[in-house]
């Protein structure tokens, strides 16, 4: 992790990160881009991103909106007509029912329209600052079996084995390291062994055609 930590400085970061960077830890609104980046490029979450909070910023504004208007606002993110309607009931559930605060527990998260573990827990480690949990996304499950740190095959079963094996010191960073180096070098097809700092100490596990160019 301290190796990663040094090689992905100056790479460019997650859209997510970047996000919760831009809006200053406002909850609601890495609540939402979150949901809205599941199997969506960085650029397009974003870009969607910044449309939908330009026109309703808050719980209650954009509960208003008709799913329709979000449906525009927020394509082409992949499945944009669900995650229009689960935008607008979450958005409805946190204005009436937690008062216009996002819940900052885990149980609640999950509960929301469209909250699934990875967004629940990336949100309470960039809204919430969370040192107990860790976010587990295809990069942090497929890096994490490649490097030999789990054996596992889904990442639920990933998350609970990173608990049991890692430093928890390094918890709240696993998902910024692991998804930035999955995005620039640990890629999913043709990984960049050659050019990897890792590449010492990595078994390599599963991995079957590394990329050629370094
Ligand atoms: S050596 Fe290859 S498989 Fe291992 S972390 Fe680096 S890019 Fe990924």
């Amino acid at each position: 992790m301290r190796t990663l930590a040094r090689e992905i400085d100056g790479m460019e970061l997650p859209a997510i990160e970047k996000l919760s960077e831009s809006q200053q830890e406002n909850a609601f609104q890495i609540l939402i881009a979150t949901l809205l980046s599941a199997r969506t490029q960085d650029a397009t979450t974003l870009a969607a991103s910044t449309r939908l909070f330009r026109r309703a910023r808050t719980p209650r504004s954009l509960a208003r909106l008709p799913v329709r208007e979000i449906e525009r606002l927020i394509y082409p993110v992949s499945f944009y007509r669900t995650k229009a309607e689960h935008v607008q009931a979450t958005a409805d559930i946190v204005a009436t029912t937690y008062g216009g605060r996002v819940p900052d527990r885990l149980e609640d998260l999950v509960r929301l329209p469209g909250v699934g573990r990875k967004t629940a827990t990336l949100v309470m480690i960039l809204a919430f600052g969370s040192q107990q949990h860790i976010c587990v996304d295809t990069h942090v499950h497929r890096i994490s079996n490649r490097l030999g740190w789990v054996e596992t095959r889904t990442p639920d079963d990933t998350e609970q084995a990173l608990y049991r094996n890692t430093d928890a010191r390094w918890w709240p960073l696993i998902n910024l390291y692991l998804v930035t180096w999955g995005q620039n070098v640990c890629r999913p097809v043709y990984p960049r062994c050659g050019a990897c700092a890792l590449a010492a100490s990595c078994p390599r596990l599963g991995v079957s055609t590394p990329s050629r160019q370094t």
